[in-house]
This record gives C-alpha cells, structure tokens and sequence, in this order.
C-alpha cells in the first residue's frame, strides 16, 4: 500500500490515539495501524476504526449517566 498524501510507502505500526472528548483528552496506546515512512499519515483499519468508534461512543454514553 502507498501514502495516497505523498506516494510514500506506508508499514503496519502502532500509534497513539488521541481524542478530544469535552474537556478532556482521551489516549489509546498502541492502536495498531499503518503508518508513511515519508509523512507520517497514519491510516486505520475498517476494523480498528468500528473498534474506536464503539469505545467512543460507549464512553460518552457513561459520561451522559454521570
Ligand atoms: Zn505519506
């Protein structure tokens, strides 16, 4: 797979993942992903991507209970 941003090749990794929920950060180490050699784009899974998304979700609706 290449870098559809700059052509570059892109190799499976892990990163952090960092979302903003109200007034606070939320991060997830070790997400795996792949990642451009050359620009540093990272690109999720259809997988990972569901995966984030429900804990998102899952976060916020316990956070409304509070
Ligand atoms: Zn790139």
């Amino acid at each position: 797979m290449n870098c559809t941003f700059c052509g570059g090749i892109v190799k499976n990794d892990t990163t952090e993942y960092i979302e903003k929920q109200g007034n606070y950060i939320v991060v997830i180490k070790n997400v795996p992903c792949e990642k451009c050699e050359q620009c540093g784009e990272v690109y999720f899974s259809n997988e990972v991507a569901l995966m984030l998304e429900k804990y998102f979700k899952r976060n916020h609706r316990y956070r409304n209970r509070l």
